[in-house]
């Protein structure tokens, strides 16, 4: 992709306006192979349970930033207007904010791909509720029969176009890929499309509101039920531990957790880790934590990752009510514009 960018600036020679434009189209091609690719490598993570979340306090206008480039190249080469609606006081979010990108690319990239030359694609988020952020991506194309609506979501499925100048190419992995990134993400996706007048996906994402997040996460694990129980840890660093071994800590941890586990910050040096394990399982989650960090710091350059202290505060059924486990939530009066999560 960098060579065609680089053969289009003129770097390898000068070329004509011809030239440039097919070189659009080679670097538009190489962008879609490589979300195809992604697309196939998350679905196999999947299946083999190693795909994992790393949940952290996210602005979803830098989410959209960074997407927006690509996006605009192929909004151009397709001339579809693309629009972008984010209002500057949104709150910010809580989750993985690479996958919260690849989701909108995914949705964005079907928007543009099924809007006719002349269309319009708009980009909005907007709070939904008191809990939740909805990112929506609008078009004006081609929509989708109401028939199919529920299938589109399905593995290799594609609805075939009455069009025929609509370019079908993909296999119909994306939409099933997001759905379930958007639960890793712990939010839900929607739809709404009518033939020949246009679709509206969305996805919504919690806010970064720790009692909200831990909620959500709850209701997921309640969904998944395999994971029958979960165990409350609290982190702890020493009041004194500087900010950078703060990060390493807590880069230890969302390295160790895995999709069903939740981290999340509570104040500059304690944690609160909530883990799918029951009570006869903790001392075997925190063994497995001893032992991936005496393998970690065996290797690392920087010397070992720094102390920190880990207590199990609860264990609780996921479908228990009321949910105690939540009460170690306190309220706290002032929503914290910190990299934490509030609560
Ligand atoms: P792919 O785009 O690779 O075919 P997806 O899983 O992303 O696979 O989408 C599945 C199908 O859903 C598409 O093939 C298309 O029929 C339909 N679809 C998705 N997004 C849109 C859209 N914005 N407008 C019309 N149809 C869409």
């Amino acid at each position: 992709m960098e060579y065609a960018a680089l053969i289009s600036d003129g770097v390898a020679g000068e070329i004509n306006d011809e030239q440039r434009k097919l070189l659009g189209v080679v670097d538009d091609r190489a962008a879609d192979l490589n979300q195809m690719v992604d697309d196939i490598l998350d679905a196999s993570k999947l299946e083999s349970g190693m795909l994992s979340a790393s949940r952290t306090r996210v602005e979803l206008r830098d989410v959209v930033d960074r997407a927006l480039p690509g996006l605009e190249k192929k909004a151009e080469l397709r001339e579809v207007d693309l629009v972008v609606d984010i209002p500057d006081d949104l709150p910010a979010v809580f989750c993985d904010d690479e996958k919260a990108g690849r989701v909108l690319i995914n949705l964005a990239v079907n928007a543009i791909k099924f809007t006719r030359g002349g269309g319009k694609v708009i980009i909005r988020a907007r709070t939904s509720g008191e809990e939740e952020v909805l990112v929506e991506v609008e078009d004006n194309g081609i929509g989708i029969p109401e028939t199919k609506l529920n299938e589109i979501f399905n593995r290799f499925s594609q609805v075939k176009p009455r069009e025929t100048s609509v370019d079908m190419k993909g296999f119909g992995i994306g939409l099933s890929i997001a759905q379930e990134l958007v639960g890793l993400n712990l939010g839900a996706m929607q739809v709404e499309s009518r033939e020949g007048v246009g679709s509206r996906f969305g996805f919504t994402v919690p806010i970064n509101r720790r009692e909200v997040v831990t909620r959500k996460f709850l209701d997921r694990l309640t969904r998944l039920e395999h994971a029958p129980f979960v165990s409350l840890f609290r982190v702890k660093l020493p009041e004194s531990a500087t900010s950078l071994e703060r990060d390493d800590v807590e880069q230890f941890l969302i390295y160790f957790i895995r999709r069903n586990d939740l981290l999340i910050p509570e104040s500059e040096s304690s944690w609160l880790l909530l883990a799918s394990a029951s009570s006869a399982q903790t001392s075997s989650f925190l063994d497995r934590m001893k032992a991936d960090r005496d393998k970690l710091n065996r290797n690392r350059p920087r010397g070992p990752i720094p102390d920190f202290s880990i207590e199990c505060v609860r264990v609780e059924a996921i479908d228990a009510e009321p949910r105690m486990i939540l009460q170690e939530f306190h309220p706290c009066s002032e929503p914290s514009e910190n990299r934490y999560a509030t609560c």
